[in-house]
């Protein structure tokens, strides 16, 4: 499986973002700065794919960027930071205590340089209450969103410890406002199931119906269908298109149908849509 991609073919951006695949569907991404000569990682989900990815650009690790605290996002931290014990770790500070090795503890809105590059932390609330997406920009080329388990290319997680009210709002008040070119680098590979379920409440979308198609020849080469944008994501997510006329109709929302409810209702079909 290819491993590598950068951030577009045609900029002169210098933020390189490597996929590194690790247990049966997670996405890690190893962010390689190579004008300051160092990486970072966002989740080390997995010890031995993670390690190799940094030693396949052969340049120290100077942080990991943990997006919320499932085990299947940080199992990797100990032993990687154990390896590269000059690495420091972000998450949400609600999370002190569920995130291994949390040295940084970020609020929302939080920015830090992370090398060359200029990273925003949004608190985005709804898989998991400390869930963080990490916004990262050379300032020249598109930004990269790293979603983790907020939102998926065509979907969106599970509401294990948040709101409907709360996903809502992270999801269509913070992430689809971000701008169209924003990369949307996520934690899973879910993105053949999330069409699927995206066709059946929106089955008059041709946007739905085209990347399905081109999803579809990228699996059958092996290839990861990440990262999407923020503009495809506004078209084909029905998470992110609780206001449109039909997958409110679809839920059989009225007039006095909330957004919140709409989302509740469509990841309640998710959860058991086969
Ligand atoms: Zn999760």
């Amino acid at each position: 499986m290819p491993t590598a991609t950068t951030s577009s073919s045609t900029s002169s951006t210098s933020l390189r973002v490597d996929i590194v695949p690790c247990l049966n569907d997670n996405y890690g991404y190893l962010i390689v700065d190579e004008a300051r000569g160092q990486c970072a990682i966002v989740d080390a989900s997995e010890t031995k794919p993670v390690l190799d990815a940094i030693a396949r650009v052969g340049l120290p690790l100077a942080a990991i960027l943990s997006t919320h605290h499932h085990h299947d996002h940080v199992g990797g931290n100990a032993e990687v930071l154990a390896a590269h014990p000059k690495a420091i770790v972000y998450g949400h500070s609600s999370d002190q205590g569920r995130i291994p090795g949390l040295t940084h503890p970020l609020e929302d809105g939080a920015t830090f340089e992370l090398g060359s590059f200029s990273v925003t932390a949004r608190h985005v609330p709804g898989h998991t209450l400390g869930a963080v997406t990490y916004v990262v920009s050379d300032g020249d080329g598109p930004a990269w969103a790293f979603t983790g388990d907020t939102l998926f290319v065509a979907g969106c997680g599970r509401l294990f410890e948040g709101t409907p009210a709360q996903m809502h709002r992270s999801l269509c008040g913070i992430l689809a406002e971000l701008p169209p070119d924003t990369r949307v680098a996520c934690g899973h590979e879910y993105t053949a199931a999330n069409l699927k379920f995206a066709a059946h409440v929106e089955p008059q979308n041709t946007h739905v119906a085209a990347k399905i198609a081109a999803v579809a020849a990228l699996r059958a080469k092996g290839e990861p269908t990440v990262p999407g944008t923020i503009g495809e994501e506004r078209e084909i997510n029905p998470f992110l298109r609780v206001d449109v006329p039909a997958v409110r109709t679809h839920v059989g929302a009225d007039a006095s149908t909330d957004s919140s409810e709409v989302l509740r209702l469509l990841r309640e079909e998710k959860n058991s849509f086969k």
